[in-house]
């Protein structure tokens, strides 16, 4: 399946459709850094896209389609 995870309809756990997505920091400074290297910009932290399921609570993390493309040159990543 090609469509991105955060655009399914349904919740891949209970298969309700009420989902909510928001952005959320994904830490750095003082903060753990929980996607280094994967700041887009010199200023500000990298933001999570977040989607929770009103019906079973399913939250699921994703990071920024303009970071995913530093996922393969970042020396913090490694291909598993
Ligand atoms: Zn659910």
């Amino acid at each position: 399946m090609s469509q991105m995870p955060q655009k399914q309809r349904t919740c891949p756990n209970c298969g309700g459709s009420d989902r909510y997505a928001t952005k959320v920091s994904a830490g750095g400074g003082y903060a753990p850094n929980y996607l280094p290297g994967l700041n887009t910009k010199w200023w500000g932290t990298t933001k999570f896209d977040v989607v929770a399921c009103a019906r079973c609570g399913l939250t699921q993390f994703f990071v920024p389609e303009e970071s995913r493309a530093k996922l393969p040159l970042s020396k913090y990543w490694t291909p598993i």
